[in-house]
């Protein structure tokens, strides 16, 4: 694997080349927190920081997106016809994801493209996106990666990792889209024969600095009636307020909802990300609600992530063990201790 070697000079300069032909994207100051956000001219991201607080899930699938438009003006020969809203995929290069942030989105495509059915406006923006990631020296105290099939040094779904070494980037190319955009920025120094082994030694040391874990190995052998009967959800679900915070900050959570939003004779078609954790998420239109109760939400969330995407695609736990819904419940909610309880192989009535 071919593993360049960018001094922080080369870094600005590069990205300031890099942004002639395409949108920047990277971690920035936000309040009290760090956030993804387009990067002005000549700004760099801001790399002083563990992890953002929403995830950069909405790079790829924005919070709020207008699909069509329409109009109900009867003597508009358009009336009633649904006419697709423009898009902007233009290339766009995320500076700074952390790989589990970056597994995330390759959990998130095995929903959005399946052989039956493709997400486009997802897809296209995917496609459209380079992965520049961010090895993680210091993993956050409720981290769990290192559980999740992914880890602080994870390559798997990026485009180029990033390691910062004191003053300088050591860079392992992953992709041929990786590959473009060092050409685009003009880093091209080749690291020397020993770097390889340095990030090995990095990633090491950074994986001992976990602190936190979860055993997720018997899930795939229970049977998802017998978890979902399971005593203990009263006690998981009792002191949830429902706020919905857990789902949007998930780099995993991919829940929607479309509303048509009409003023006077003109209107919008919009997709918006719901949450499992609303009362309304699941009222039937005949007025049926299946999950009417707290405790059926609470458990759909972690059913649909720690048993169901399990057994659909054979692919892991849909967590990427980022902690982010750890850190933010304002209840406390910790999945660490759901995936315990459901991990079990015996049931046995546990108080969260
Ligand atoms: S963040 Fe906590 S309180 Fe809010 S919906 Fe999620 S589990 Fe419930
Ligand atoms: S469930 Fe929680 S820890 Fe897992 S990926 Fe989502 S926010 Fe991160």
């Amino acid at each position: 694997m071919k593993v360049l070697k960018i001094n922080k000079d080369d870094w600005a300069n590069g990205l300031k080349k890099l942004g002639e032909s395409c949108r920047l994207l990277g971690p920035l100051k936000d309040g009290e927190f760090h956030n993804f956000k387009e990067l002005g001219q000549g700004e760099l991201p801001d790399f002083n920081f563990r992890n953002t607080r929403l995830s950069p899930k909405s790079i790829v699938y924005p919070q709020s997106e207008k699909m069509f438009d329409y109009t109900l003006d009867q003597n508009d020969p358009n009336h009633n016809i649904l006419k697709e809203a423009e898009k902007d995929y233009s290339p766009q290069v995320v500076l700074g994801i952390r790989p589990c942030d970056a597994k995330a989105l390759s959990l998130v495509k095995l929903n959005f493209d399946t052989p039956e059915y493709q997400d486009t406006y997802w897809l296209k923006r995917f496609e459209s996106t380079t992965l520049v990631g961010l090895a993680c020296h210091n993993p956050c105290s409720n981290c769990f990666c290192t559980s999740t099939g992914t880890g602080p040094f994870h390559p798997e779904a990026l485009d180029m990792l990033l390691v910062e070494d004191n003053d300088q980037f050591l860079a392992q190319i992953l992709t041929e889209k990786g590959e473009a955009i060092a050409k685009t920025a003009g880093w091209s120094t080749e690291a020397g024969s020993d770097a390889p082994a340095q990030i090995t030694a990095m990633k090491e040391a950074a994986e001992g600095r976990m602190t936190s874990f979860i055993s997720a190995e018997n899930l795939k052998n229970k049977s998802a009636m017998e978890i979902y009967e399971d005593p203990y959800w009263e006690d998981v679900s009792f002191s949830c307020i429902n706020c919905g915070t857990c789902t949007y900050l998930c780099p995993t959570c991919w829940c929607f909802d479309v509303q048509d939003e009409t003023c006077g004779n003109c209107g919008i078609r919009m997709r918006n990300w719901d949450s499992c954790m609303y009362p309304l998420f699941s009222l039937h239109g005949s007025g049926h609600n299946p999950r009417g109760q707290k405790l059926q939400r609470v458990r759909q969330r972690f059913m649909h992530k720690l048993k169901y995407f399990l057994d659909k695609y054979d692919e892991g736990i849909q967590c990427v063990g980022c902690g982010r819904c750890v850190r933010y419940c304002p209840v406390n909610i910790d999945i660490r201790r759901v995936c315990e309880l459901m991990n079990r192989s015996e049931a046995c009535p546990v108080t969260i």
